[in-house]
C-alpha cells in the first residue's frame, strides 16, 4: 500500500508498505478524511520522538472500516468512523486507574505515528475497535468530523485539567486550533471573563466567535502584566496552556489567583526544567495547581463530543481554513502545517 512517512529527522516521502494485519479485537480502516497536526511537525522536524525511519505519519482521521476482527461486536466493514488520535488499551491497569492515555506506559495510549504506523496511508490499523471507534453520524461532514479526532478532545481536556467552574475568569494561552477548542470548551463550561492569548487575525476573530471576551497579544508585552492590569491586580481563576514557550508557566503562575488551577496541553519541546517563580507561588504554599495531560481518547469521549456537534452546541468546522482532495495531497497539507502561513488554522484532506 502507498503511505506518506517520516524517513528520518527533517525528511518525509511516499513509501510502499505492507497492509497492516487485523487482530481479533482490531479494525483495518481506509481514510475518508485526514488532518496533519502541529505534533506531526514536532515529530518530523524537531525529532520529538527521536529518529524514525519509514514511520507512516498522521494521527487525525475519519475512516471507513474495511475489516473488523472476529471479536469486534459493534463495527463492520462499510461503517464510517471517527478515529481518536489516542487509542488506549482499555483493559490495561492504567485505563482502569482512570489514565487511559498512559495505557502500557507514560503517553503510550498515543500509538499512531509513535508506537506504530500512523494514518496517512491507504489503510491503517486501529487497536481495540469497540473501545476506540465512534460511528460517524450521517449528517456530519467528514472534514469537520476529523477535528474530533484530536483538536476538540485535546482543547476540551485542557479545560477539564484546569477544572473550570461556573463564573471563573479564565485565560487560554495560545489560540491555534487546540486553544480555540479550549476557548469553546471554556465558554460551554461557564467561564465568565475569557481572555484569549494570540495574534493571528483569523484566530482572534474565531476566538471571539467561540466566546472570548478579551484578546491579549503576547507581542505587546508580558502576558501576566497585561492580565494583572486588566483584572485590577487580582489575576484569574483558571488558565489553559495551549501554546507558548519556556516562559509561559512562569507567566501563568504569576497571573493565577491562590487556589487557581492550570491545565496544560501544550507540548514542551525544549530544555530540561520548567521554572516556577517562588514568590508568586506563595513560597511553595500558594495553592496554585498545575496539571498537564495528553487527551484520554476512546469511544465514549468521541461519542459525547460528536453529540455536541450534532446538537449544534459546537462547530469545529470553523477551524478548517484549507481543504484538499485525495490522499496524495496529504503532503501539501503537512507542509502547510510546517510553514504555518498566518491565514492557516487547520488544513484537512478529504478522500472520496
Ligand atoms: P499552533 O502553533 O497553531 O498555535 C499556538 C498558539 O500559541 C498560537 O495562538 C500562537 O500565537 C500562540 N503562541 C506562540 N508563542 C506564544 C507565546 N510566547 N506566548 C503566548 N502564546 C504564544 O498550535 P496548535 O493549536 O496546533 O497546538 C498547540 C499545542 O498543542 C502544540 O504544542 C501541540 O503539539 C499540542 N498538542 C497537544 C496534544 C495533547 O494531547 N496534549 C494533542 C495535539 C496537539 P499566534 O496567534 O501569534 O500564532
Ligand atoms: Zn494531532
Amino acid at each position: 500500500m502507498k503511505a506518506f512517512a517520516m524517513l528520518g529527522i527533517g525528511k518525509t516521502g511516499w513509501i510502499e508498505k505492507e497492509r497492516p494485519k487485523c487482530g481479533p479485537l482490531d479494525a483495518i480502516c481506509r481514510p475518508v478524511a485526514l488532518a496533519p497536526c502541529t505534533s506531526d511537525v514536532h515529530t518530523v522536524w524537531e525529532g520529538a520522538l527521536g529518529n524514525r525511519h519509514n514511520m507512516i505519519l498522521g494521527h487525525e482521521s475519519v475512516g471507513e472500516v474495511v475489516e473488523a476482527g472476529s471479536l469486534v461486536k459493534d463495527f463492520k466493514p462499510g461503517d464510517r468512523v471517527i478515529v481518536p488520535a489516542i487509542t488506549p488499551d482499555w483493559n490495561s491497569l492504567e485505563a482502569q486507574a482512570g489514565y487511559s492515555m498512559h495505557s502500557g506506559g507514560m503517553l503510550a495510549g498515543w500509538k499512531f505515528s509513535n508506537f506504530k504506523d500512523g494514518v496517512f496511508s491507504e489503510y491503517f490499523h486501529v487497536n481495540d475497535a469497540d473501545g476506540n471507534l465512534a460511528l460517524l453520524p450521517e449528517e456530519l461532514d467528514p472534514g469537520t468530523a476529523c477535528m474530533l479526532a484530536d483538536m476538540v478532545p485535546t482543547g476540551f481536556h485542557g479545560v477539564e485539567l484546569a477544572d473550570l467552574q461556573f463564573g471563573d475568569d479564565v485565560v487560554v494561552i495560545g489560540i491555534g486550533p487546540v486553544g480555540l477548542m479550549s476557548v469553546a470548551a471554556a465558554a460551554l463550561r461557564g467561564a465568565a471573563r475569557l481572555f484569549a492569548v494570540g495574534s493571528r487575525p483569523n484566530c482572534i476573530q474565531i476566538a471571539k466567535e467561540y466566546g472570548a471576551t478579551d484578546i491579549i497579544d503576547y507581542h505587546k508585552g508580558d502576558i501576566a502584566d497585561q492580565i494583572m492590569e486588566k483584572t485590577g491586580g487580582k489575576g484569574v481563576d483558571r488558565i489553559v496552556i495551549a501554546g507558548g514557550d519556556a516562559d509561559t508557566f512562569a507567566q501563568a503562575i504569576r497571573m493565577l489567583k491562590p487556589g487557581g488551577k492550570i491545565g496544560n496541553v501544550n507540548y514542551l519541546g525544549e530544555g530540561d526544567f520548567i521554572k516556577i517563580p517562588r514568590i508568586e507561588w506563595g513560597c511553595g504554599m500558594g495553592h496554585k495547581f498545575i496539571a498537564g495531560g495528553l487527551m484520554p481518547g476512546g469511544r465514549l469521549r468521541m461519542e459525547k463530543l460528536t453529540s455536541l456537534v450534532t446538537n449544534g452546541r459546537l462547530d469545529p468546522g470553523k477551524l478548517i481554513t484549507h481543504r484538499f482532495d485525495g490522499l496524495g495531497k496529504v503532503e501539501d497539507a503537512l507542509m502547510l502545517m510546517k510553514d504555518k502561513p498566518r491565514d492557516l488554522i487547520k488544513p484537512v484532506v478529504v478522500i472520496k
